[in-house]
């Protein structure tokens, strides 16, 4: 039942009261004339009461279908609009009206100042997701191993470094504890000492050896203390960073330096010191026929050559390097240099029991090339090929020409020692020696540097070597023909 009819309702039945409170009246006063004023009476208050009823009910009903047609504004408003443009008041609902205008332009208010807040909120999420993304760039950019970690020690951040020094997938490690993704628990440890420390300020560097690829690694490692970014957290401990900066090659480095000085003061001193023996010799008259004296003049000679060829590589090497070398070419029969070389090494191949064989080429070519370097280039890979293959050997040189590349192929192969299969790839390094043949012989780790210098740098050809141990090497290069034109040999 609406209020407006129990209103009715509720005249209807004060009217019926009073009509049965005045016939109680007039029972009880016995007043038989005054019954019919009596009854006219409550007649007239029954019909007051019916008529204000049915009035008031009439009223109630328009008032509802009055505040039914607000409702239906209200329903139909148009964003921004009031009640006050659309509705008309009428019944004395105009209060009402501005009321629940009051009301919606408040809650329209808000739900603006909502939309800004959601607005700024996504621009936020969206430059926070933007400076992450550019963070991450930066950190894959990094060629050092690097993961950060929260206050739980679990992963937030790493870059590709971290992910192929420990064969993670980069999506998937985030939110890992860092002993998941991370295997080494001196590592882990580390993190964890300096999370537990709680100490911003805090930094170690270590170094810290570990296996990758098969092969032992090491590593400087340093663990940081991140601070919170809001300053009001104060310097609490936001997280920690872990660097490992690969040292492997910078301590090889280190390592063949020394080596080297000490080679290369080794390699002075010996023909050095066999100099002067062979000219106190001289000048003590102990020489005194022309045989000894022609014999002491030509190992004073050879010494001479030797200091001369060490010093000289020490220097091509670094001219190369920083750029000042002059390159003098020109148009150079290739099989005749070689032939050259050849014939220089073999006192050398023959002092050592070695047969040095030129299986040269049938065919007549040129190459274009500073005949002096390319001449080193050769005398180099032979001394090599001779130094270390033990008596008894053999060392060959031989040429192929690919008319169809415009390359030709220079090769040296021996019966000798061999390369291990894990040096291979730095036999070319500056000062590199295979460890096990630093007994068999003195060297300095330049000859094959030049080569490659003098080969790749200068000429723009390639440099290649095949070993086996125990069997033999093969080391070789290619350059670019002068022109295809490739006649017969005469
Ligand atoms: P080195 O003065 O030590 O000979 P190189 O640069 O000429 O310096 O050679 C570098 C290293 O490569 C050598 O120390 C040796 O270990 C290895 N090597 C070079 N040529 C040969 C070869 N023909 N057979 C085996 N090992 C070789």
């Amino acid at each position: 039942m609406s209020a407006a009819n129990r209103l009715s309702m509720a005249l209807a039945l004060s009217s019926m009261a009073l009509v049965a409170l005045l016939l109680l009246y007039a029972q009880r006063s016995g007043l038989s004339a005054a019954r019919g004023t009596v009854f006219e009476v409550a007649g007239l208050a029954l019909s007051v009461g019916a008529m204000v009823g049915i009035g008031h009910a009439l009223w109630m009903g328009r008032y509802v279908t009055e505040l039914r047609r607000l409702i239906h504004h209200l329903e139909t408003l148009g964003p921004g609009q009031n009640l006050a443009v659309t509705y008309q008041p009428r019944l004395g609902t105009e209060e009402l009206a501005e009321a629940i205008d009051v009301h919606v332009s408040a809650i329209r208010h808000q739900n603006q100042q909502l939309i800004c807040q959601r607005r700024e909120l996504e621009v936020r999420v969206r430059l926070s997701e933007t400076e992450r993304q550019h963070a991450q760039a930066i950190l894959n950019a990094i060629s050092d191993a690097v993961i950060v970690t929260d206050a739980f020690n679990e992963i937030i951040m790493s870059n590709g470094a971290a992910a192929r020094l420990f064969q993670f997938r980069p999506e998937e490690v985030a939110r890992w504890p860092i002993e998941r993704a991370v295997g080494d628990p001196a590592l882990v440890k580390m993190v964890r000492d300096i999370r537990e420390a709680a100490d911003v300020s805090l930094r170690r560097t270590c170094e810290h050896c570990m296996t990758c690829d098969g092969r032992p690694h090491t590593f400087s490692v340093t663990v940081t203390g991140i601070a919170q970014l809001q300053p009001q957290v104060g310097s609490e401990l936001a997280g920690v960073v872990l660097i490992l900066h690969d040292i492997t090659r910078e301590k090889e480095i280190a390592e063949m330096k020394s080596d080297f000085v000490s080679n290369v003061s080794h390699e002075l001193k010996t023909p050095l010191s066999s100099i002067k023996a062979y000219l106190e010799m001289l000048i003590d008259g102990e020489a005194d026929d022309e045989q000894t004296r022609d014999e002491f003049y030509n190992i004073i000679q050879g010494e001479t050559n030797r200091l001369q060829r060490l010093i000289e590589n020490i220097l091509n090497i670094s001219r190369i390097e920083s750029g000042v070398v002059r390159v003098q070419r020109e148009h150079v029969a290739l099989p005749m240099l070689a032939k050259e070389a050849i014939d220089v090494m073999q006192p050398q191949a023959r002092a050592r029991q070695i047969e040095l064989v030129d299986s040269g080429s049938p065919l007549f070519f040129q190459i274009f090339a500073d005949k002096d370097m390319i001449y080193q280039a050769i005398l180099n890979l032979l001394g090599n090929a001779i130094k270390y293959t033990p008596a008894g050997g053999k060392v060959t040189l031989a040429m192929s020409v690919d008319e169809h590349e415009g390359m030709v192929n220079v090769s040296v192969t021996d019966t000798g020692v061999g390369v291990p299969k894990e040096d291979l790839p730095y036999l070319f390094d500056k000062f590199y020696r295979v460890n096990d043949h630093k007994k068999m012989a003195k060297g300095t780790g330049l000859g094959l540097n030049l080569v490659k210098h003098i080969v790749e740098t200068v000429h723009g050809g390639r440099v290649s070597v095949s070993s086996t141990i125990g069997k033999g090497s093969t080391f070789a290069f290619s350059l670019p023909l002068a022109d295809r034109a490739v006649g017969a040999m005469r």
